[in-house]
């Protein structure tokens, strides 16, 4: 007999709030929802980790890049652009240098185009500090906390 409770009870169980039929999920589609594969959070390798953290070191303690003040804290000691070779996981800095550096004045001959000129020349940033690449003496890394720089050695790149 329509108009019962307990069938206006069970219409308003199947229907949802603007009347349409809910749409129940099969045991199947359950399934293949509890089975779906996962979205796998990415996580940052140790690496990516220790460039983060160094970034952030920069952005606290130094100026911006690029900025007057920035490029004050150059003393101009030539010795970021001085040749480096690797001895197991500490880099050697050697007598030798890049070939733009001019000895007179310890400035690069072509600091403008210099990323484009010279493969090997790197920006001063993490990756160059994560490696050890500048001298523990440089302005942008000596308050750097634990910072170790390339092991002084009196030998050319050709001499090793
Ligand atoms: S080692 Fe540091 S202070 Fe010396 S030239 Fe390079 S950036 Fe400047
Ligand atoms: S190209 Fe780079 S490494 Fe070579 S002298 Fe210039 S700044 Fe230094």
């Amino acid at each position: 007999m329509p108009g019962t409770k307990a069938d206006s009870r069970k219409r308003s169980k199947s229907k949802n709030s603007n009347g349409s039929r809910r749409i129940w999920k099969t045991p199947e589609q359950r399934r293949l929802e509890r089975d779906a594969p996962q979205v796998i959070p990415m996580y940052k390798t140790e690496k990516e980790r220790r460039l983060d953290e160094i970034q952030k070191w920069m952005d606290e303690n130094l100026p911006p890049p690029e900025t007057p003040e920035w490029e004050a804290l150059c003393t101009g000691c030539g010795k970021c652009c001085y040749d480096k070779v690797w001895e197991g996981d500490r880099l050697l800095l050697l007598t030798s240098a890049c070939p733009q550096l001019d000895h007179e004045t310890n400035r690069c001959r072509v600091y403008a185009e210099r990323f484009d000129i010279e493969p090997l020349c790197l920006p001063i940033g993490p990756e160059i500090i994560e490696m050890g690449g500048l001298p523990e003496d440089c302005p942008y890394v000596e308050n750097y906390p634990g910072y170790r720089g390339p092991k002084v050695v009196d030998k050319s790149l050709d001499e090793m």
